[in-house]
């Protein structure tokens, strides 16, 4: 089967050290055929001893689903894979160099990786078809150095491979070209601020398709305040609560991660139910939106000035995409920047990708829903067809 038989479809997986997310997906038509989340994988009890059996529970269950992967003829798997570190910045044909590499990033993603790399080989062992894996980052492989370099010695930089990364990458990517789409302008032609606000959140500065500036950094715990995670502090707060404190490292990090962010000022970590109890007069839930809001709002107008002016803000993932109460919140008192969205559009309750800015505004405020899989499916065959 070639990787340009173009009804065939890609199963594309997203492998985390306990979970094995799946879809199988034509990419040409973005129909999707079948699609799930195995879970619990290790865990006692769970019936799914490693990622080899998680792999078995995804074919058994795309069978229940009708979807026989012998006969539909897969094209390929498209294995999403978060850190490509300082040397992969495009999609790459999985073989055991590359299984190499990507274990050599391990230190650099020690929760994230691992996973990928067990994903990786279960589907290997089962499917013999080519597997793609795309990276995370590599949209952010072109960030300028100014950009991409912190400001501490560079032999140390250079030794443990510091630098701004970025992740979300992948959906940075699709949202920012499914814009000129929607607009009908060509990619080239526009500066815009992409805003990923889901559990993780992340800012990216866009100019003509290219990334320029991300909030992430060398991890993803830097940046916008997110659901578990703080997003930026002053990296003295380690030393501060090391020393005061007499917390260990790993506790500050485990509680940066896991127990800031939304949790950690409101008690919760679901933005509805932030939402809810703001509307409801809880003062926490009020300051968590009151610091969330102004963090994004510091990064929109910090990403404008980098890009010289801006033309384009889009909203996406699950607040993005869903909460118009918070992107009126966001834009409200961005007037003299050129922002606004008309209150109607905003509040229309779609699925599709829209303007929701009014016409004749100087920057044009959008909402893209975003597609991983469907971008890591053309990655992969988009690759595919030029090696082939
Ligand atoms: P994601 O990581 O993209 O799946 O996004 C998850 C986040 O989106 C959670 O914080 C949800 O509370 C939030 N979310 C989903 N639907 C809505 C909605 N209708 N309004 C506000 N937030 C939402």
């Amino acid at each position: 089967m070639s990787s340009t038989d173009h009804d065939a479809p890609v199963l594309v997986l997203n492998a985390g050290s306990s979970s094995l997310k799946y879809q199988v997906l034509v990419p040409e038509t973005a129909r999707v055929l079948a699609g799930g989340t195995v879970e619990r994988i290790g865990e006692d009890g769970s019936g799914v001893e490693d990622h080899a059996a998680g792999m078995r529970r995804v074919t058994a269950e795309l069978g229940d689903a009708g979807v026989d992967l012998g006969r539909t003829g897969l094209r390929a798997v498209g294995h999403r894979v978060v850190h490509g570190g300082p040397d992969f910045s495009d999609p790459v044909v999985v073989d055991d160099a590359v299984v190499r590499d990507i274990r050599d990033l391990v230190p650099l993603a020690p929760l994230h990786n691992p996973g990928a790399l067990e994903g990786i080989e279960a589907a290997r062992a089962t499917f013999d078809v080519p597997q793609v894996a795309v990276f995370d980052t590599a949209f952010f492989a072109s960030l300028p150095p100014e950009a991409a370099t912190y400001a501490i010695p560079r032999e140390v930089s250079a030794e443990h491979r510091l630098r701004r990364y970025g992740f979300h990458g992948t959906s940075h990517r699709y949202v920012s070209r499914a814009v000129a789409d929607l607009l009908g302008r060509p990619l080239e032609s526009f500066t815009q601020v992409v805003l990923h606000l889901g559990n993780g959140c992340s800012a990216s500065a866009v100019d003509g398709g290219v990334a320029v500036d991300t909030s992430m950094g060398l991890t993803p715990l830097q940046g916008l305040v997110m659901g578990t995670r703080s997003g930026d502090v002053d990296p003295a707060v380690f030393t501060f609560l090391h020393e005061q404190a007499q917390m260990s490292v790993a506790e500050i990090d485990t509680m940066l991660n896991k127990r800031s962010g939304l949790k950690g000022l409101a008690g919760v970590n679901d933005f509805r139910e932030v939402l809810a109890r703001a509307d409801g007069g809880d003062q926490d839930a009020r300051l968590a939106l009151d610091v969330y809001v102004h963090r994004l709002r510091h990064y929109i107008g910090a990403y404008a000035a980098v890009l010289g002016g801006l033309d384009v803000l889009t909203f996406t993932a699950g607040v993005g995409e869903n909460s118009a109460p918070l992107r009126a919140r966001v834009v409200e008192t961005l007037g003299r920047l050129g922002l606004a969205v008309d209150p109607e559009r905003n509040e229309a309750p779609s699925r599709e990708a829209r303007v929701i800015s009014p016409d004749g505004s100087a920057v044009t405020v959008t909402v893209v829903p975003t597609n991983e899989e469907l971008e890591i499916a053309r990655q992969t065959v988009a690759l595919l067809d030029r090696s082939a």
